[in-house]
């Protein structure tokens, strides 16, 4: 089956030659697309091209088969469900400037952050380009675009640089003003440092920002919770990072997540202050979000509150983030295991 959202406009205008079509209708059905309408809602298309198109092609990649709504912030999550029944999930959160909508790019990743739920199966496959767009142009359709999505952060399962040029094609996809138009000002990509392809990201020209997960500066410490670090060392990241930060000039983010008793002492604190010392770089602590799966457990809020006090002390830009939805299996990859353990399978 041919995903049509994975098409940009010359692509899909193109495609539909082959069905006799004129560019004009192109347009139309690229119009639809991205307003989240399935074939039988593309009322001003031809009804025996809708019909020959089902037979080959999907309009929308994703469909959201269940949402939770967050009591305490009204963060919304939701679970996508691709062609081949896999899923992944989304979070919706919603801020005073806007709308930020946390995708996936992969189904799995097979990075092994300790922490993390979606890495406990490993990598099942990456998502394409149109699956990523899917998920946003779902959420718009859900809320029926009166709290259309502002911002995107590639924060959800996967590592987005692991999949780098369906990440690439997404990003276009998402700037196109025939399509979404989104400004880059307002995308964040999140990765665990993958350094070559941080620096092959900063050479794309696009003004998007870059966020670090860090969560320690200690060699050995970050080993043990990301492997990765075994590939691409503390030092190579944060360099690529600086890349980033001098080519774009746009803004640069540390992700650092609390977790009890494992980078949260004061040591932790001074070689962060160390390690990033000269850049300007804004730090964004967080309190574990436990995973069931895992033994690790969260820094508490005082605790929390005194390593951010540290930071600050030695001049560093950090904020200690809210816990967003904590309520609804806030973290990466849990709400989806969850309902694969209750449902038994992804394929139903
Ligand atoms: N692979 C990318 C993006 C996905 S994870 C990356 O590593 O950045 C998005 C962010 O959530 C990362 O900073 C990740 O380290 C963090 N994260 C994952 N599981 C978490 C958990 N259980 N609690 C808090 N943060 C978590």
């Amino acid at each position: 089956m041919i995903i049509l959202q994975d098409f940009n406009l010359a692509e899909l205008t193109q495609y539909l030659t082959e069905y006799g079509c004129q560019k004009f209708v192109g347009l139309q059905i690229y119009g639809w697309l991205s307003k989240g309408a399935d074939f039988d809602q593309m009322t001003n298309v031809n009804k025996a091209l809708r019909e020959k198109l089902k037979e080959n092609c999907i309009a929308q990649s994703v469909k959201i088969i269940h949402t939770a709504t967050s009591k305490k912030d009204g963060t919304e999550k939701m679970l996508f469900q691709l062609h081949d029944g896999n899923l992944v999930e989304g979070v919706l959160m919603k801020y005073n400037y806007g709308n930020t909508l946390c995708v996936s790019t992969q189904v799995g990743c097979r990075m092994g952050c300790k922490f993390c739920a979606s890495t406990l199966d490993g990598l099942v496959r990456n998502l394409s380009a149109g699956e990523i767009l899917g998920q946003v142009v779902a959420v718009n359709a859900l809320t029926k675009g009166v709290r259309n999505v502002t911002n995107v952060v590639l924060m959800g399962s996967g590592e987005p640089l692991d999949n780098y040029d369906n990440v690439v094609k997404f990003l276009h996809l998402l700037f196109d003003t025939n399509g979404l138009g989104f400004s880059q000002r307002n995308v964040s990509l999140s990765t665990c440092g993958l350094a070559d392809k941080m620096k092959q990201f900063a050479d794309e020209d696009f003004s998007v920002n870059m966020t670090l997960s860090l969560h320690s500066a200690d060699t050995e410490k970050r080993t043990e919770i990301m492997p990765i670090t075994k590939q691409w060392s503390i030092h190579q990241a944060v360099d690529a990072l600086r890349y980033y930060f001098n080519k774009t000039k746009r803004r640069v983010i540390v992700e650092y997540t609390l977790i009890d008793g494992v980078n949260d002492n004061y040591s932790d604190a001074l070689k962060l202050k160390q390690l990033l010392s000269g850049m300007s770089v804004h730090v964004n602590l967080i309190r574990l979000n436990a995973v069931k799966e895992r033994k690790l457990l969260a820094t508490d809020t005082d605790h929390a509150k005194k390593f951010l006090a540290w930071l600050e002390k030695m001049g560093m830009s950090a904020t200690l983030r809210r816990q967003m939805g904590a309520d609804i299996d806030g973290a990466c990859g849990q709400l989806r295991r969850r309902y694969i353990n209750e449902k038994g399978a992804t394929n139903e």
